[in-house]
């Protein structure tokens, strides 16, 4: 089998809010195969530069747009694939935009292997360690008690075993944000999981340590992303100044950084993400490392139901996954763009797909009413 073309389409909502809210817009990639097979993948970057990443003609043995560096080559080999574009990124690549389009492409591929050969995706990766995960709601943090009352009161009697609470009106003001978390916790009850994210608000390793003591007592499952990802010196610090769980790792691309994050940072739980860490195989090489170390590996996912499916697939076939990050925010793409609905069952449980390959399919009317750029 032979790849034969890449397409690399941007869709997105009307209006882009100011908001952490990834599931606003997306690039759609799509990988076409002499076989008659397509994969589908998606980015969590900028979809315009991702585009032109795919896109643009050579410069340079070592510049080139990944369209022309994998066209002839087999889909197979996945490996070799995300080398060989690697390479051909270096002068522009090496991290960030031009390892998210790297990424959407490999998890094209494995949807296209999973295809040709009639097996769900985490087959391929060593099997399941599970069939079904508990998901957690992930919200963006409004900005009254009121509103996470609410919020709480929608979701949870929905079966999730916990929240998180992100971004949004997080990280403007320290008296603030021990408020809004005391809120959180009070709304919740004892009991179910509270994780809460910074959004890398937060600066300076003492500061975040006082912060840490201030909010021990609402019992968090984690506190995420306190710092920018380049700040490992304070992941390190603040690694043996708390006992509260510090998780990150949505930032880091390629094995190197997560690797980085893991040794240096001595983070507590690892969250890449499959559509910028350099996609599926490279979450399961750094699962495979920390899983050595008892880390578990929980990944980032607020995209649409592409990336959803791509963290399933991982989350079965990875031995240190033990929930699943399941947007809440109502965004057209994240609830449309694919016809596939990961419904949680009454219990918080998500099912994982055992149809080929990511066992998705974009839905085309969606896809075609809000792409903007093919
Ligand atoms: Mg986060």
């Amino acid at each position: 089998m032979k790849i034969v073309d890449v397409e690399a389409i941007v869709v997105k909502q009307p209006t882009i809010e100011d908001i952490g809210d990834g599931s606003q817009d997306t690039v759609v990639v799509r990988v076409h195969t002499d076989a008659g097979i397509t994969g589908v993948g998606e980015a969590d970057s900028s979809p315009y530069v991702v585009r032109e990443i795919i896109y643009c003609p050579a410069s340079h043995i070592v510049c080139k747009g990944l369209r022309d560096v994998i066209i002839g080559m087999d889909p197979f080999d996945i490996d070799v694939i995300y080398e060989k574009m690697y390479q051909a990124s270096y002068y522009y690549g090496r991290r960030s935009a031009a390892i998210h389009a790297i990424s959407a492409i490999e998890m094209a591929l494995w949807d296209i292997k999973g295809k040709a050969l009639g097996l769900p995706v985490y087959k391929l990766l060593g099997g399941a360690f599970r069939t079904e995960i508990p998901a957690y709601c992930s919200v963006l943090m409004p900005d009254s008690e009121d509103e996470i009352k609410r919020i709480v009161d929608t979701y949870m009697p929905q079966g999730y075993c916990g929240i998180k609470f992100g971004w949004g009106a997080l990280g403007y003001d320290l008296d603030t944000d021990v408020k809004l978390i005391a809120a959180c916790r009070k709304a919740l009850g004892k009991g179910p999981r509270l994780m809460i994210d910074i959004g890398m608000r937060w600066t300076g390793a003492k500061t975040v340590i006082r912060m840490c003591e201030r909010i021990r007592e609402f019992d968090l499952t984690w506190l995420e992303e306190p710092f920018s990802p380049d700040y490992l010196d304070g992941y390190r610090r603040l690694a043996t100044a708390t006992d509260i769980s510090i998780a990150a790792g949505e930032e880091q691309g390629t094995l190197y950084e997560l690797m980085e994050l893991l040794d240096t940072g001595g983070v507590d739980i690892l969250q890449p993400d499959m559509a910028r860490c350099g996609g599926i195989g490279i979450a399961k090489k750094i699962s495979d490392i920390a899983a050595l170390k008892d880390i578990p590996v929980i990944p980032h996912a607020f995209k649409t139901g592409i990336l959803m499916s791509a963290s399933l697939q991982f989350i079965a076939a990875a031995k240190n996954a033990f929930i699943l990050e399941y947007i809440c925010q109502e965004t057209v793409l994240s609830k449309r763009l694919i016809k596939h609905h990961f419904n949680i069952d009454a219990h918080g449980i998500i099912h994982i797909p055992d149809q080929p390959g990511l066992g998705i399919e974009v839905d085309e009317d969606v896809l075609e009413e809000y792409c903007v750029l093919k």
